[in-house]
């Protein structure tokens, strides 16, 4: 694990088997300089155990540095479960997850992300008080994705003023990647303001219900990077943008909802250079966290959750007017950011 290049100092990497259930994960505690690590948990499957502790590594990271950057009294941490997981062990396993969760002492909270759901949290939290993402209290809670789609629209507008000089979204043609959970609800959001739509999910039916209900026009999976569109928004599994994608894509912006969204540095330079905008991923996808965050503390209204997945918008007009100002790619300066609070807090 210290050789992973996901390695960053993590404070604790827990490995779980449970033999009863066969569930298999990894829970990767990033840093908890801020709170307890918070982030989700995801179930996939993967080519090799090695691939997803590389995914728990970084997307832990990704969480200390997501949950810095939007001022939550919150580390970073991420579970992955190894799939797949039979329909009839699925009960089992989440129980499992929980107990494991449990067993850290809250020093991971969970949720749900890729793979998992709000009933699937629900089970979890039978066995943990550690878990959120799974009740909804006066409209705060529960599945996070609509609010993870919220603050990612409020960041494309940022960006959108940013590198087009737009002063609203209508006629914008925003090229979505992935419709689940955040990318469906986007597409929502943004046909509601006027935005046309080209979308692609390797789900023939998601795709025909945005074509319905948004008046979306269809891309295949393999053209939608590529889209001549005014914004390229990522929303399905992380790695998009690679370095070809970046040398060849056609929109002028890049703001989605999913995480890792540059496959590495090499790509962020990339967009960097051709002048094309780069909305960091975590800058704009924190809806969900904040979300989760409040409904793990509790007592909070939805204006005031709503309030704070709004300043959104200023923080990415931050990162980016930093990103022009210094001469350096977006990715960087949000990296840079985030460290800086949580080392703040570390001296
Ligand atoms: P989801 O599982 O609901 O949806 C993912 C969608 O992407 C599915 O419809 C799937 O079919 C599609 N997909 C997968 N591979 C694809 C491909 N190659 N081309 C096109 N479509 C493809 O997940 P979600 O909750 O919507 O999350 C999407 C992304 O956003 C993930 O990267 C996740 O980590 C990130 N994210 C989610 C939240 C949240 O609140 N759910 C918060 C922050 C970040």
């Amino acid at each position: 694990m210290f050789q992973n290049p996901g390695f960053d100092g993590h404070e604790r990497v827990v490995s779980v088997f449970h033999k009863q259930s066969g569930l298999r994960a990894f829970i990767a505690i990033h840093s908890t300089a801020l709170g307890p690590a918070a982030g989700g948990c995801r179930l996939w499957s993967y080519d090799a155990p090695e691939r997803a502790l590389s995914d728990a590594l970084r997307l832990s990271r990704g969480m200390s540095y997501k949950n810095a950057v939007a001022g939550l009294p919150m580390g970073g941490g991420k579970a992955v479960i190894l799939g797949p997981v039979p329909e009839s062990r699925r009960k089992a396993v989440f129980q499992a997850f929980g107990e494991a969760v449990e067993s850290l002492g809250g020093t991971y909270i969970t949720a749900e992300d890729v793979g998992v759901s709000e009933a699937d949290m629900a089970v979890v939290a039978e066995n943990t008080s550690y878990a959120s993402g799974f009740e909804m209290l006066g409209g705060v809670g529960g599945d996070p994705s609509p609010f993870t789609a919220h603050g990612v629209r409020v960041g494309i507008e940022s960006a959108a003023g940013h590198g087009l000089g737009r002063t609203d979204i209508e006629n914008l043609h925003v090229a979505v990647q992935g419709l689940g959970g955040v990318g469906f609800n986007l597409c929502r959001e943004l046909r509601a303001l006027g935005a046309r739509l080209t979308v692609a999910d390797i789900a023939a039916d998601r795709v025909e219900a945005a074509c319905d209900l948004f008046g979306a026009e269809r891309a295949s999976v393999d053209d939608i990077l590529l889209v001549d569109a005014d914004v390229l928004a990522p929303c399905a599994l992380g790695g998009a943008i690679t370095e070809d994608i970046a040398a060849g894509m056609r929109a002028r912006i890049v703001a989605g909802g999913a995480n890792n969204q540059i496959a590495n540095d090499d790509a962020g330079q990339i967009l960097f250079e051709r002048g094309i905008t780069y909305a960091p991923d975590y800058v704009i996808n924190a809806g969900g966290i904040i979300v989760v965050t409040a409904e793990y503390f509790g007592g909070s209204a939805l204006e005031d959750v709503e309030r704070a997945i709004d300043r959104i918008g200023d923080r990415t007009r931050e990162v980016l007017e930093r990103s022009r100002k210094e001469m350096r790619p977006s990715h960087l300066v949000a990296d840079q950011i985030a460290r800086e609070i949580i080392e703040k807090v570390q001296a």
